[in-house]
């Protein structure tokens, strides 16, 4: 079997190009120990698309992840950007259109927190004794963000805006099928989130779940409207397994459920669709570029280096590298090394910078 893969990397702005230089070092190792190889594609996106070819998202760039195996993505977006039109802003311009052209339409949020880093999160011990462990599947790629028709200008002399939040039953279908699917091979227990109470595009969402849960007898289907399950992430999040809902939702809900694991340093994301036999996806950290952190060297990699252990296990199959990765992270952390945004002041603690935290990651694989 060939074990030579293609992956576009798109480092993007801020803490991007720092936190990405450890997801390569750590690749590097893993490649080395595991005899497989790549070919990286490094190409730039938002902002720095724009400084270099006019684009949030250069054709160039489109072209290569098209040859990809799989898209290792940095963050984009920052001040300098800000005042740009909206639709020609780093994260509208080029990540939204990302995940329109390759159909992305399954987000993949591992909401954890070991239990060596409890103290980081803001929740109150008795809350996460233990640590947490969830899975969020946010549907990606309708609802929303993408609705037709979409408005924002001047009628009858007074300004108006206009979003469309609209989900066909396919969408709805396919998304469901990767969360039951998923539900089944961990604990068995899915919460749909939505808000049917009072939305039709609920109404439906809640309608597919509940007729396609027939088809997964082992899994226990659960629905929550969203304001609960935002009040429930902070009040018991340990209730929690899979959870799954749709884009506005979702976006709203693994921020909150980053936070609750103390860090977004330390969350990855895979965003998935299919592409013939495989999984195509883009892989990112859950956070965004950082800007109050870029430059000085303190950012966390972890998030990265995760979303490369994501990669390496639902697009290029190499399962033994992923998990490799992934025990690369933990073991770290338990011998006490931390970025600043990990920091407590615990005794065992060693505060390190990005690059070292990078290096003990390689070495330990
Ligand atoms: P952010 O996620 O960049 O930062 C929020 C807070 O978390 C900051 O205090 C930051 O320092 C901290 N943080 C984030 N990642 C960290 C890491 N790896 N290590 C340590 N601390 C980390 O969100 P924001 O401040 O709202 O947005 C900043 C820029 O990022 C904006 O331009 C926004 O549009 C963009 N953004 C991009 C993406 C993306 O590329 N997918 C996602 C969200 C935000």
């Amino acid at each position: 079997m060939n074990r030579e893969y293609s992956i576009a990397v798109l480092a993007g702005d801020g803490i991007g190009p720092e936190v990405m230089r450890e997801a390569l070092r750590v690749l590097d190792a893993v490649e080395t120990k595991y005899g497989f190889g790549t070919q990286r594609e490094e190409r730039p996106v938002g902002g720095a698309g724009i400084e270099a070819c006019g684009k949030a998202l250069p054709d160039d760039t489109l072209k290569a992840c098209e040859s990809a195996d799989a898209i290792l993505f940095g963050s984009v977006g920052g001040p300098q950007w800000d005042s740009l039109p909206p639709d020609e802003r780093p994260e509208r311009a080029a990540l939204l259109p990302l995940r329109k052209h390759f159909d992305l339409y399954a987000n993949l949020r591992p909401g954890v927190c070991l239990r060596e880093l409890t103290e980081a999160s803001p929740l109150k011990n008795q809350l996460i004794e233990g640590g947490i462990d969830i899975l969020c599947i946010r549907e990606l790629t309708g609802g929303m963000y993408f609705g037709e028709p979409k408005f924002y200008g001047e009628r009858n002399g007074e300004l108006i805006a206009l979003d469309t939040m609209i989900y066909h039953r396919r969408e709805i279908e396919r998304i469901a099928h990767i969360a039951f699917q998923a539900a089944q091979e961990r604990s068995g227990r899915l919460c749909s989130v939505d808000k049917a109470n009072v939305l039709s595009s609920s109404v439906l969402w809640r309608k597919v779940f509940t007729e396609l849960a027939g088809q997964y007898p082992k899994v226990q289907l659960t629905h929550m409207y969203v304001d609960n399950a935002a009040m429930q992430l902070v009040r018991n999040p340990q209730q929690f397994d899979v959870l799954v809902t749709e884009n506005t939702f979702g976006d709203i809900l693994t921020d909150e459920m980053a936070m609750v694991c103390g860090s977004l340093g330390t969350l990855p994301s895979a965003s998935l669709g299919a592409r013939g036999e495989r999984t195509f996806g883009l892989y990112e950290p859950s956070g965004g570029s950082a800007p109050d952190i870029a430059g000085k060297g303190i950012a966390n990699p972890i998030a990265q280096i995760l979303s490369l252990a994501m990669l390496l296990r639902f697009s290029l199959r190499e399962i033994a590298a992923a998990d490799a990765v992934e025990h690369a992270v933990r073991s770290v952390i338990s011998d006490g090394f931390r970025t600043k945004d990990l920091a407590t002041g615990a005794a065992n603690e060693r505060i390190v910078t990005t690059a070292e935290m990078g290096e003990a990651i390689a070495a330990a694989i």
